[in-house]
């Protein structure tokens, strides 16, 4: 069991009165989790104190080549009142794969979610209530060395902040257009497409701006070399029920495994659904929806959980999914997972953690 200091705040903030308007990461609590990592010494001085400014040093290593690590997860307010982590320890391993790839040291995972668990009991207040809202977590790394040579740090910050944030859907499942992106690319086998890092982030974003601008909201990757296999959504995993089928892409090293498309995948497969998890390409997908059978698509996330997509762009090519609204395995699934993240649906897996 990790230790961990606390230090609360004596000037505590007001909570935001209007839970509709909350949006997304643009709200802080009252707390955050802190950590230092010294080489020789290991993880030390963990601590919860008043959230707020971190002073680093110009030359932090972060700064310049990009050495950290986050992730991403939320606590849910249940109908009864209690607090609710989904898969926290999924969050843990994952976070430690990324520190692998990125040569930032092991945090063991049991400390990685006793962290969170204290820091979100400390805030709790702060979970907010209103149907569809979370509080939002974000965990991470960064490498704090003074020294502006290209090596690993020997110095690191682990930070935990909470966001309380809005209902994604204000009123229900809204299906999204996605612009299969055939310029850039986001990862290649070999690099660090499978971490959970700002590099990949900032390899994305002129993409995301292109795509915006032709009123698209997210961009679909394809593979890094051919160009012709499907890889993934910005944030979020993409899925394709064809023929009655569940397809997703496999995990080859550039995607990134996200804990809400390996529950998915278990979901469907305890409903008895074929999942098959392999290769797909565009072509693929293009000969599917011509012949009528590209029933549904959407993506999977911690943020959306599902997201239908209505419309596919591929070149000059427009594809409308089914009838361009919310297909019927889409709406089960995520109901499904919500129920089980808000303790209001039986949860045989195990999944929902309460905070105690
Ligand atoms: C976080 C993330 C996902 C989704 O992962 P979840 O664990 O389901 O939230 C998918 N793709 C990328 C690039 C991500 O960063």
């Amino acid at each position: 069991m990790i230790d961990i200091r606390i230090e609360k705040t004596t000037s505590p903030k007001a909570k935001p009165a209007d839970e509709s308007k909350l949006g997304f990461g643009k709200v802080f609590t009252d707390h955050m989790f802190v950590m230092n990592y010294t080489e020789g010494r290991g993880w030390h001085d963990a601590r919860i104190v008043p959230y707020g400014p971190i002073s680093l040093d110009p030359s932090a290593m972060v700064f310049h080549y990009g050495q950290e690590m986050f992730e991403g997860l939320k606590a849910y307010r249940g109908k009864d009142g209690k607090a609710r982590l989904f898969r926290p320890d999924m969050n843990a391993k994952r976070a430690n794969a990324s520190n692998e790839r990125l040569c930032i040291p092991q945090i063991p995972e049991e400390d990685f979610v006793d962290a969170i668990k204290a820091l979100v009991k400390v805030d709790e207040d702060w979970i907010p209530t209103a149907e569809g809202t979370s509080l939002y977590i974000r965990p991470f790394v960064i490498a704090t060395d003074e020294f502006l040579g290209v090596a690993p740090s020997k110095t690191y910050l682990f930070i935990i902040i909470l966001a309380p944030s809005g209902a994604y859907y204000a009123s229900g499942l809204a299906p999204v257009g996605i612009w299969i992106e055939d310029e850039y690319v986001r990862a290649v086998k070999g690099g660090i497409g499978y971490a959970k890092t700002g590099g990949n982030y900032a390899a994305s974003l002129a993409a995301q701006v292109k795509a915006h601008d032709d009123g698209y909201s997210q961009v679909l990757w394809l593979d890094g070399v051919e160009r012709k296999y499907i890889e993934e959504v910005g944030a979020m995993n993409i899925f394709f029920k064809i023929d009655g089928k569940i397809v997703t892409p496999m995990l080859n090293g550039s995607i990134l495994p996200g804990i809400t498309r390996n529950s998915v995948i278990n979901l469907c497969k305890s409903w008895g659904m074929e999942v098959e998890e392999r290769k797909i390409s565009v072509d693929e997908l293009l000969e599917a929806q011509k012949a009528g059978k590209l029933e549904e698509v959407f993506g999977t996330g911690t943020a959306a959980v599902i997201s239908p997509v209505g419309k596919l762009r591929y070149k000059d090519e427009v594809m409308t999914i089914g009838d361009g609204g919310i297909g019927k395995t889409s709406q089960k699934i995520y109901d499904t997972v919500t129920g089980i993240q808000w303790g209001t649906v039986e949860d045989p897996f195990g999944w929902s953690v309460v905070v105690e």
